[in-house]
């Protein structure tokens, strides 16, 4: 059942539309990015990415069959031996430098071709995916000639080879510079599998690595679906694939590449519950909790789905939390005061409302923001839970949207053991105003990113990752750049 009770006042105003103005060139059609060169596919097949918030097609796009992988690892196995491998890392990092200020320079473009294409608010991806890009970028060229400190036999350490690298749709232009920049940083060549609803971004790179001058074939982009991913998992003539999406098809990549010897990363799914104890800062944790699941419409792996209440201020943060909900302006992504943009299709709109409604039949109580849906696009207004049973399907599996399942606890240990109840273990979050209380329940969370008093805080020098069904191998940080490394 739906709350019809309307949320409480909350003092606000309204606000003068703000659409970003930079305009952006969208080709009508684009090749495959191999060798260096733009080329058409061998599949002769193309397919539309489509602006989510306007149903209006932006583009075709090449689509990558098995034969077009072939050449693009053919392509990257040629860079390797004839140019990457044997460059100094100190020529390397003026590659990969040169390719985070190239993205620095046309960070609003870049901007802006992200959220058209992948439907989230250019507040996000303008202030957090093309910042936390460059930065990545600008990180591991700083590591490429100083390699020798990363590990801890430095005359034993090599590069691995080609690396397949396969990315979702929901921060497609970040997670691909996850796994491009250490990559080039540590010697190696790459073939880039974007997701087939947001490849815009990862295109407008490549035109990016074009011109960075770099040597052909050192990074080449492959557009399509899951048939061309899975020609990439296939592909016998890589060393290292490293895949970001959901667990179901990590665990088949996960089969297929056993006993291959290919290095194997999988960044998978998450479930992560957000603990919040009784003595912790009210507002701050309101905050919090907009960050955890309403930031990218909830389309975030890490996102705080699960929210653990102590018994005392459950009724509290019901009603703040609702009529915080009520002050989240939702619709064009474009608009610099949007922070719910659109879902990113309709396949992941669908799937939003077929959880929704197993929570409702389940008995759970649901809460939803009032404000109006745009008439075209995909849209899902923020919501929240009551009345969850940790056995509801809305409180074990992902939903990846703007949905958050409320469930209280009395001790520390039962929201330990709550939280930790689950297949997933990829982030949590923490609230409380004692520090001993924090570091207790943190060393005991199963989760390989735990944030206390804060959540999504992200840098290229923290590592990022999960275990359990949440996948294994980091990103960024040390433990990140080694594994890309022999
Ligand atoms: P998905 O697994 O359907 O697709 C991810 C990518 O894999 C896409 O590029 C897709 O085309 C490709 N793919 C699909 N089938 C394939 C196959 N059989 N073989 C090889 N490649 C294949 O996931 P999605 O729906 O795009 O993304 C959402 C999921 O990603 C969520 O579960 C989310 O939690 C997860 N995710 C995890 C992280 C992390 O760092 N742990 C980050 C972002 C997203």
């Amino acid at each position: 059942m739906i709350q019809t009770k309307p949320a409480p006042a909350v003092p606000g105003f309204d606000y003068a539309p703000s659409p970003e103005t930079t305009p952006v060139k969208v080709r009508d059609r684009y090749g495959l990015f191999i060798g260096g060169d733009w080329v058409a596919p061998k599949s002769g097949e193309c397919f539309a990415t489509i602006n989510p918030a306007t149903e209006e097609k932006l583009a075709d796009v090449a689509f990558a069959n098995a034969e077009d992988v072939d050449r693009a690892v053919e392509a990257a196995r040629r860079a390797y031996d004839k140019y990457w491998r044997k460059m100094p890392g100190s020529e390397r990092a003026k590659y990969v430098y040169r390719i985070g200020r190239a993205l620095t320079e046309r960070s609003r473009e870049f901007a802006v071709l992200e959220s058209m294409d992948g439907g989230k608010p250019i507040r996000e991806s303008r202030d957090f995916d093309v910042p936390q890009a460059a930065a990545h970028f600008f990180y591991h060229a700083g590591w490429a000639d100083k390699l020798e400190w990363a590990v801890q036999s430095p005359e034993r350490i090599h590069s691995l080879g080609v690396v397949g690298a396969i990315v979702p749709w929901n921060f497609p232009l970040l997670i691909a510079t996850w796994k491009i920049a250490p990559a080039l940083a540590c010697g190696n060549t790459i073939v880039l599998k974007p997701a087939e609803t947001t490849p815009l971004t990862a295109l407008l790179l490549a035109q990016v690595i074009q011109e960075a001058d770099l040597p052909p074939g050192v990074v080449n982009v492959v557009t399509g679906d899951g048939r061309t991913g899975s020609a990439l998992v296939e592909h016998n003539d890589t060393d290292k694939l490293s895949f970001t999406g959901s667990t179901e098809v990590g665990k088949m990549i996960r089969r297929s590449t056993a006993g291959t010897g290919k290095k194997l990363a999988l960044e998978l799914g998450g479930k992560a519950a957000l603990i919040v104890y009784d003595d912790a800062p009210l507002d701050q944790v309101i905050e919090g909790i907009v960050s955890a699941i309403y930031f990218n419409q909830g389309h975030v792996c890490c996102a705080g789905s699960r929210l653990l209440l102590q018994e005392p201020i459950y009724e509290e943060i019901i009603e703040r939390l609702h009529a915080r909900i009520e002050t989240l302006r939702l619709g064009n992504p474009l608009d610099k005061n949007t922070d719910i943009g659109a879902i990113n299709s309709r396949m992941q709109r669908d799937r939003i409302v077929e959880m929704v409604n197993s929570g409702i039949s389940e008995g759970a109580h649901l809460v939803q923001a009032s404000c109006p849906l745009p008439e075209r696009g995909y849209w899902y207004p923020a919501s929240f839970f009551t009345n969850v049973q940790p056995t509801h399907r809305i409180a074990r599996e992902e939903i990846f949207g703007p949905v958050l399942s409320i469930m209280t606890f009395r001790t520390a240990d039962e929201a330990i053991e709550r939280a930790n109840n689950l297949p997933y273990g990829l982030s949590a979050g923490i609230w409380t105003a004692s520090g001993q209380l924090g570091m207790y329940t943190a060393a005991r969370m199963q989760a390989g990113v735990v944030w206390c008093n804060t959540f999504n805080q992200f840098d290229p020098s923290s590592p990022f990752g999960g275990y359990k069904e949440s996948g294994f191998g980091r990103e960024g940080g040390l433990a990140g750049l080694r594994d890309y490394l022999r």
